[in-house]
């Protein structure tokens, strides 16, 4: 559904991302793990275009979308939820959920947004307050909320347990699970191994803007690098 060739991402004499390739199949989830400064949410903002890749050939669903611009990725299909959630704090809830679909030509339909409040019901309850008021979880809640209301078919999703109960973490993680069982494919950036490995199908392992392991998430998980260096095994 979604395949990376050869991606470079480089901030002036940075390169960020170092000529990855990757891919994600149809109703997979895919873990992108990786330390602090690996290369993970340039990788995410530069499939969305949010940066401009210096190299790479990114396909959506067979189409090549290497010269497409964000807002016509939207549209045919992928969306960010964005590391931080950048929710739009002074704008209601209901606000930022028509924002997620506002690429698309019938964003005003109103079956989109009840459908989204049929899954998330607080959102529907607190609809009119402003986004900035929500909990922590909450406006997670609402940044994947608001990355669905294009109907995309592949989901990137970058830390979306970060700063979040562990309560609600679990619950997110469900909630990542009940959108694969949906048909969702989704690319999943996480800080949380473990759980991330649990869930996911396969998972590639950044290190430094490169691709250091990769495979199926049970043997990646068993493997010594993840064990010693991200789950504290010895
Ligand atoms: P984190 O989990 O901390 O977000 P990450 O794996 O997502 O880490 P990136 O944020 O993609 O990593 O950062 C990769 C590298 O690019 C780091 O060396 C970082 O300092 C650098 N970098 C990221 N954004 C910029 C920017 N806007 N300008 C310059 N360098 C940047």
């Amino acid at each position: 559904m979604l395949r990376v060739e050869n991606l470079v991402v480089r901030y002036g004499p940075i390169e960020a991302v170092k000529g990855i390739s990757f891919e994600v199949g149809q109703g997979e989830i895919v873990s992108l793990l990786g330390p602090n400064g690996a290369g993970k949410t340039s990788t995410l903002a530069a499939l969305m275009k949010l940066i401009v890749p210096q190299a790479g050939t990114i396909t959506l669903a067979g189409e090549d979308i290497s010269a497409v611009g964000a807002a016509q990725i939207v549209r045919r299909g992928m969306t960010l939820s964005p590391e931080g959630r950048r929710v739009f704090p002074r704008l209601s809830v209901e606000k930022n959920l028509l924002l997620g679909g506002m690429v698309l030509k019938d964003w005003r339909n109103p079956e989109v947004l009840n459908r989204m409040y049929a899954r998330f019901p607080i959102l529907h309850e607190r609809r009119n307050q402003l986004a900035g008021t929500l909990s922590g979880g909450e406006q997670q809640m609402l940044a994947i909320a608001r990355a669905l209301m294009s109907s995309p078919k592949v989901l990137l999703l970058d830390e979306p347990s970060l700063g979040i109960a562990p309560k609600i973490v679990a619950e997110n993680f469900d909630l990542i699970c009940e959108l694969r069982d949906e048909g969702f494919t989704i690319l999943l950036v996480e800080q949380n191994v473990f759980q991330s490995l649990s869930i996911s199908d396969r998972a590639y392992v950044l290190e430094n803007g490169r691709i250091v392991a990769s495979g199926d998430s049970d043997d990646i998980l068993k493997s010594d690098l993840v064990r010693h260096s991200y789950l504290g095994v010895a």
